[in-house]
């Protein structure tokens, strides 16, 4: 009989498994492997372990306290509907809103815009998040002019950056590089960690892609090579989409990050520039920043103040250091209704992807 092209790759990557530890990082990954149970179709000693791709997971817990205590003195926050759900530490904005503060879910940075315009005796602040694929559309905005009573949260983040602390901080063979973060930044910016021995292939987001990337991965490991492949050439080429970098530069500049659950990463974030200072919600309302007490180290997230994190081992998923079925509280106290920790919110999230396709796997 006929085989198709899945099956011969997973001939292929049956044939060819050794212990062999490789890691996404991107929850749209996470969400095919996951519901497509691509982790039982392999070998077992070929695992997929998964890293911090979901953005609302790696949002710092001192920029939802910052959103929350800006809707408390009176500003309207915009911000996507899953950033809403991620616990703080006193609640997340769902919370807020239920208290009657002004919180408003949009689609886009252009909601909020509009939102500015329409109102213009309201403060109006857009929580940005998300990786390089979402900043763009921020700074095209920016660029293009928005209101004065109108500024942004900044919180976005930078993959390769994450991607070299964890080839320090965990035992991973080589990567599957995100297909969406790649069409912007293109190859080039993996170069240096594969130059270190990791194997990277940037990777797609169906089932095809995903077994073609681990082929991949398996022929460098195997052949002792270790460059950045593209297993995605429908959408990634190797200098990316240079007309969006372009902007995003004019807007942003690199700073050192937060990512919560992991702590400090240099240069991992995006910063406003001095040009743009006047509509940074950081700058504009210091006043409330500078009491936000600051997310320090990796364990903050299991200290909350108020208990709420109790037991959350969301800094070992971001990591790969442990599976959503090794936490206590994984389909038990917490479920996407009634998330504890924020790997449990987002579609893109590893515990939500685990428990809406394998809940069963050890509870
Ligand atoms: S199951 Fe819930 S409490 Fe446990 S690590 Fe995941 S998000 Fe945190």
């Amino acid at each position: 009989m006929m085989e198709n092209i899945e099956q011969r790759l997973i001939l292929r990557i049956n044939e060819h498994a050794t212990p062999l530890r490789i890691m996404h990082v991107c929850g749209t990954h996470e969400r095919t492997i996951s519901k497509y149970a691509i982790r039982d179709i392999i070998p077992e000693e070929v695992q997929l372990l998964s890293g911090p791709g979901c953005p609302v997971c790696v949002t710092p817990v001192e920029d939802i306290d910052f959103a929350i205590s800006l809707a408390r003195s009176g500003k309207v926050i915009t911000s996507f509907g899953d950033m809403m759900r991620v616990p703080g530490t006193t609640g997340s904005l769902f919370d807020a809103r239920a208290d009657g503060y002004d919180i408003r879910m949009v689609y886009s940075i252009d909601d909020a815009i509009k939102i500015a315009k329409d109102k213009p005796t309201l403060e109006v602040v857009f929580f940005g998040i998300g990786f390089e694929t979402t900043a763009p559309s921020n700074a095209a905005a920016l660029l293009r002019g928005v209101p004065e009573n109108f500024s942004i949260l900044t919180s976005h983040k930078l993959m390769p950056p994450a991607m070299e602390l964890l080839t320090k901080d965990t035992n991973v063979d080589g990567f599957l590089a995100p297909g969406h973060v790649s069409t912007i930044i293109g190859t080039h910016p993996y170069d240096p960690i594969s130059e270190k021995g990791f194997p990277i292939v940037v990777t797609g987001f169906e089932v095809l892609d995903v077994l073609l990337g681990i082929t991949m991965v398996q022929d460098q490991i195997e052949s002792g090579r270790s460059c950045v492949e593209n297993a995605y050439p429908r959408c990634v080429n190797v200098e990316g989409n240079l007309k969006a970098r372009e902007m995003l530069y004019q807007v942003f500049k690199e700073n050192d990050s937060n990512w919560r659950g992991i702590g400090m990463i240099e240069n991992s974030g995006l910063a406003l520039k001095k040009e743009f200072e006047q509509f940074d919600a950081v700058n504009v309302h210091a006043d409330i920043y500078d009491k936000i007490p600051h997310e320090k180290r990796p364990s903050d997230i299991h200290n909350d103040e108020n208990g709420l994190y109790e037991g959350c081992i969301c800094a070992e998923i971001l990591t790969a250091r442990a599976e959503p079925s090794q936490c206590p509280l994984f389909g038990r106290r917490c479920s996407p209704e009634n998330p504890v920790g924020p790997c449990m919110v987002s579609l893109e999230g590893t515990c939500y992807n685990w428990y809406k396709y394998t809940r069963n796997k050890g509870i």
